[in-house]
């Protein structure tokens, strides 16, 4: 049994951060050595521990990091200047709310400047401390979600003066259908962006993010702003062996049972077994974020033989059919979850989700371990 599920814990994460930054060079590599690769560790680093993921990152050379929330920048921020790394540029995608203001500054925090209203603040905020405040201009090229709209671009274009004072470090955007190599929209938000950006000459831009990365160079500015695939999912769950798998996920057998056949397995006895069984018990659930449409579909791994998951899917557990398992291996009394047969993309894609659900689902009760960092 690993170290890592012994003693109370009956399923547990190992995220190898050394495969974390083997991805962002991968991407890094995409990319001119003039563009910088900033890494997304919004939502608790995709679930895995945005401290963790950053300061293995800032150990490895990367300087910028987007969170989505002034809270979660704040988290980051203390902990990295704690670990030494103060230098680092902490960026929120939500940018500064109202209530926001003072902590942005405080904590050395930069905005995503979204709207009129944000960037009015910024300025008001910038103005009153008589400090030229860093902040990233974004436009919205087609997404309807966040970022500066065509009318609001047009005023800013009239009255740049309400840019006077501030560091606008760069402008950006953000890619709506990236994942798919030639769906049209990406040429389109490339040429609209690349009108917009005319008029902010000698501003630096960033309009890809992971997806975004892997398409031409054109796509990739002074700044990429990857996610998912420092995470070791291809965005559009896609095989890929140029990303490397982060994330084991391994469980506690928590019972092995004989069962005859007709018996019927878990909550709805959706599962009829047709002939006498070996059942084992796993200690993961759905409130590990473990989904409940894996019930039937997902498969584990038990020393070198895969078993499959049968009936429903429970809170604390759920059930794998392994009559054909040497039971040798099942000595080793825990079962992996994740693997190499079985990555985050096919469990995507048995939940009828995307690899970044899977992620930012996995619950607070698998321990967490990290590797390599
Ligand atoms: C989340 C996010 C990204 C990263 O996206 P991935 O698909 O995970 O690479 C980049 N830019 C913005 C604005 C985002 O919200």
């Amino acid at each position: 049994m690993p170290l890592s599920v012994m003693g109370h814990i009956d399923s547990c994460l190992t995220i190898d951060l050394g495969a974390i930054i083997a991805n962002w060079r991968y991407i890094d590599s995409l990319s001119s050595a003039t563009t910088t690769t900033a890494a997304m560790v919004k939502a608790n680093g995709y679930g895995l521990g945005a401290k963790n993921v950053a300061e293995a990152l800032a150990n490895a050379g990367c300087t910028e990091f987007f969170v989505a929330n002034l809270g979660e920048a704040i988290t980051l921020r203390q902990h990295l200047d704690e670990r030494g790394h103060k230098q680092l540029r902490i960026m929120t995608l939500h940018g500064c709310q109202r209530d926001g203001l003072d902590d942005h500054v405080a904590f050395r925090i930069t905005p995503v400047l979204n709207d009129l209203e944000q960037l009015s603040r910024w300025h008001m905020c910038s103005q009153q401390r008589s400090e030229s405040l860093p902040a990233l201009l974004h436009i919205d090229t087609g997404m309807t979600r966040l970022g500066f709209d065509a009318d609001q671009i047009d005023w800013l274009i009239e009255n740049k003066s309400a840019l006077d004072g501030l560091d606008c470090r760069y402008l950006m955007s953000h890619l709506v259908s990236a994942e798919v190599a030639d769906d049209p929209t990406n040429a389109l938000q490339l040429a609209t962006f690349n009108e917009w950006r005319r008029w902010f000459p000698g501003m630096p831009a960033s309009l890809a993010n992971s997806a975004g990365s892997m398409l031409s160079p054109d796509y990739h500015f002074q700044m990429t702003r990857p996610g998912i695939a420092l995470y070791g999912a291809d965005p559009a769950d896609q095989a890929t062996d140029k990303l490397m798998r982060v994330v084991t996920w391994q469980a506690r057998i928590i019972q092995l049972r004989q069962a005859k056949a007709g018996d019927h397995v878990g909550y709805g006895g959706t599962h009829l077994l047709d002939r006498p069984s070996r059942i084992a018990t796993i200690g993961v659930g759905y409130a590990d974020g473990y989904n409940r449409k894996l019930g039937g579909k997902a498969s584990v791994l038990i020393g070198p033989q895969t078993a499959p998951v049968i009936g429903r899917v429970s809170m604390d557990s759920v059930t794998v059919d392994v009559t054909d398992i040497d039971p040798a291996h099942l000595q080793h009394g825990f079962v992996e979850l994740l693997h190499d047969d079985y990555n985050l993309s096919r469990m995507a894609g048995d939940a009828e989700t995307i690899a970044y659900e899977i992620l930012t689902r996995l619950g607070t009760r698998p321990s967490r371990h990290y590797q390599n960092s």
